[in-house]
């Protein structure tokens, strides 16, 4: 067994306590404070490791952590592990519900997306930098604003992706214990809608409603739905109006599109636009507004690897397939430039989201020990330079 395998074999306890001690810090992608000290954290245990690693200190939300291991060959195309620091939970939450264990199960707020899985990721690179450096640079980059939509950590994905070899991605391994090989795209949209107000009994007919245009715009928008193709279409949220005896001057809606290939977002993109820029009730305009947006994990990007870490994970023992989910996440943004990619290498979890959120903490050192026989598989694949079996200390 390679000795990076073998030394992750005794690392269970250290990995615990890790997992542990990221979960009781609160850092919803709000709390700056919350999301540095998870970066404070990992920040240590890699300079522990002699890894170089960085933190850039910025003031606003969603900056990066970014760790290095140099490459035998400084100019070969790395390989990436990704994670984001942010969670959904609101700061307060650790005091309510900490870390706590039963059996083999972990809960906490985030503990598998992805506390666990930043975990996963540092131990990763721990056992690599225990080898003679791989041929090629392996870098880690963890982000703190997924859940709000990665508007900057899809930067710092972009800029260190680019020309990558390999992205591997630590959303949480499915219930099943499956890889996540295909991703929907997503994106949302504001539509406003602006139309003249009129008293609704003294002079209705000086008014244009906004509201009723909105309202023909939302079915034509729902129409898009296609399940046979995977494209929904979704407004979830409506306001508008002042008063039941106004015109509605104004109204609102926002979107949220979910599409499984690049073409299919094109297309479905201009059908929006159409949509929103067809002419509705005399006197009343809309305009569309983009929000934010994930690009899709296509299977594409992510069979060839998925091979790899099966063969990878069947060395030490256990079976694993990919699968698809309608979820959003980073990895699109890698397969997105072409980058193969695989998403839901963190620990096995389940209920993320939920105050029921719970990590298989049995799952961390083999999950960890796959993703280090692939990584050492594409090294091997490249033949670029012999792998020694030898621990450097
Ligand atoms: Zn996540």
């Amino acid at each position: 067994m390679n000795a990076a395998i073998e030394w992750l074999s005794s690392q269970r306890p250290a990995m615990q306590a890790a997992v542990a001690t990221l979960v009781d810090i609160d850092s919803n992608s709000h709390d700056k404070a919350g999301t540095d000290r998870v970066a404070q954290a990992m920040l240590g245990w890699l300079h522990a490791a002699d890894i170089d690693a960085e933190h850039r200190a910025d003031p606003s939300e969603g900056d990066a952590l970014l760790a290095r291991l140099p490459g035998a060959q400084r100019d070969a195309a790395p390989v990436l592990l990704m994670g984001h620091r942010d969670t959904v939970f609101p700061s307060g939450t650790v005091a309510q519900r900490p870390w706590r264990v039963e059996g083999d199960r972990a809960y906490g707020p985030g503990v598998s997306d992805m506390k666990s899985g930043l975990v996963l990721q540092c131990f990763v690179l721990m056992a690599l930098r225990r080898l003679p450096p791989l041929p090629f640079p392996v870098l880690g980059l963890f982000t703190a604003d997924e859940e709000i939509g990665s508007q900057r950590g899809r930067v710092a994905i972009e800029t260190h992706a680019r020309g990558a070899r390999a992205a591997f991605n630590a959303e949480p391994g499915r219930v099943s214990g499956n890889l996540v090989v295909e991703r929907k795209g997503g994106a949302t949209f504001a539509i406003d809608v602006a139309g003249r107000a009129a008293h609704a009994g003294v002079n209705h007919a000086d008014g244009a409603s906004a509201i009723e245009t909105l309202a023909r715009k939302v079915q034509a928008l729902h129409a898009l739905t296609d399940y046979a193709s995977g494209i929904t279409s979704n407004v979830g949220l409506i306001s508008g109006g002042l008063s039941s005896n106004t015109v509605a001057p104004s109204a609102r809606a926002q979107l949220d599109v979910r599409f499984c290939s690049l073409a299919q977002r094109e297309a479905l993109f201009e059908r929006i636009r159409a949509i929103v820029d067809a002419p509705g009730v005399a006197r009343t305009t809309a305009t569309l507004t983009q929000t934010s947006e994930f690009l899709p994990l296509e299977r594409e990007w992510s069979s060839e690897l998925m091979q790899r870490y099966k063969a990878s994970a069947a060395q030490v023992g256990f079976d694993v397939d990919g699968e698809f989910t309608g979820g959003c996440s980073d990895a699109g943004f890698t397969a997105s430039l072409g980058i193969p990619t695989l998403c839901g290498v963190g620990p096995v979890g389940a209920k993320a989201h939920t105050d029921g959120e719970y990590c298989c903490l049995d799952t961390l050192v083999p999950r960890a020990q796959a993703l280090v026989g692939t990584i050492l598989g594409l090294a091997q694949a490249l033949a670029i330079a012999p792998i020694h079996e030898a621990c450097q200390s």
